[in-house]
């Protein structure tokens, strides 16, 4: 199977191209084609596994296909729950890379660092927003982060996020975004605390275990 056959729009083929990519990997394969449906998805899958452009390319297309004409001050339309600053910054990375041809913009948020600057750039509007769960909440409790408008919610490495205390914000972020919503969850391993936050969150979800 090639990228082509996932019904890819050009400019995220060309930045696949770009990156290297010959064909995607089995979550790629699995997961692209549900997301683009809108189907909400509970996905287990290591990471090295290409679990990130499993979730980010088909956003980045929805995101595209739906763009308006340009105008003032974009809506966070994405939002992705991550929970490490390392893990966050990496998924950024990587739609900064396969938004290289499209013109959606992407920030990272994070704490212990300082927040002036992320505000800065909230203020100019994006599109994708990557976030660990506490400066999200921040950020948002002091009005800089609208999430009325998210169209997917993804919880990436939603085991760790457990295992780190994070399951009353992950439930209180989700609770901010709208509830007519595509609900995406990634986790290494599914034990039944995921399969109960999977249950909460996500509408008929689809499976995927690589
Ligand atoms: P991830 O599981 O998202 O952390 O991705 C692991 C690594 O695989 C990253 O360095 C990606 O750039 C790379 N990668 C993602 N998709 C592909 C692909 N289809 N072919 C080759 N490498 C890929």
């Amino acid at each position: 199977m090639s990228f082509k056959d996932l019904h890819l729009i050009k400019p995220l083929l060309k930045a696949v191209e770009a990156s290297g990519y010959a064909e995607p990997t089995l979550v790629q394969q699995r997961s692209i084609p549900l997301v683009l449906e809108g189907k909400d998805v509970i996905v287990s899958a290591q990471t090295g596994t290409g679990k990130t452009a499993a979730f980010a390319l088909p956003i980045l297309q929805k995101l595209y296909d739906k763009q308006d004409a340009p105008k003032k001050g974009k809506k966070i339309r994405a939002l992705i729950v991550s929970p490490t600053r390392e893990l966050a910054v990496q998924i950024q990375q990587n739609f900064k890379t396969y938004a290289e041809f499209t013109n959606l913009t992407s920030l990272v948020v994070f704490g212990g660092t300082s927040i002036e600057p992320q505000i800065d750039v909230l203020k100019k509007g994006v599109d994708i927003l990557v976030a660990t769960p506490g400066r999200l909440l921040d950020l948002h409790k002091q009005d800089y982060i609208n999430l009325d408008y998210i169209e997917t919610l993804v919880l990436d490495e939603a085991d760790l996020m457990l295992d780190m205390g994070f399951i009353d914000d992950i439930k209180k972020i989700e609770r901010l975004c709208p509830k007519e919503k595509q609900s995406l969850l990634f986790s290494a391993t599914i034990p039944f605390k995921i399969e109960d936050l999977a249950n909460t969150i996500l509408k008929d979800p689809e499976r995927i275990d690589v």
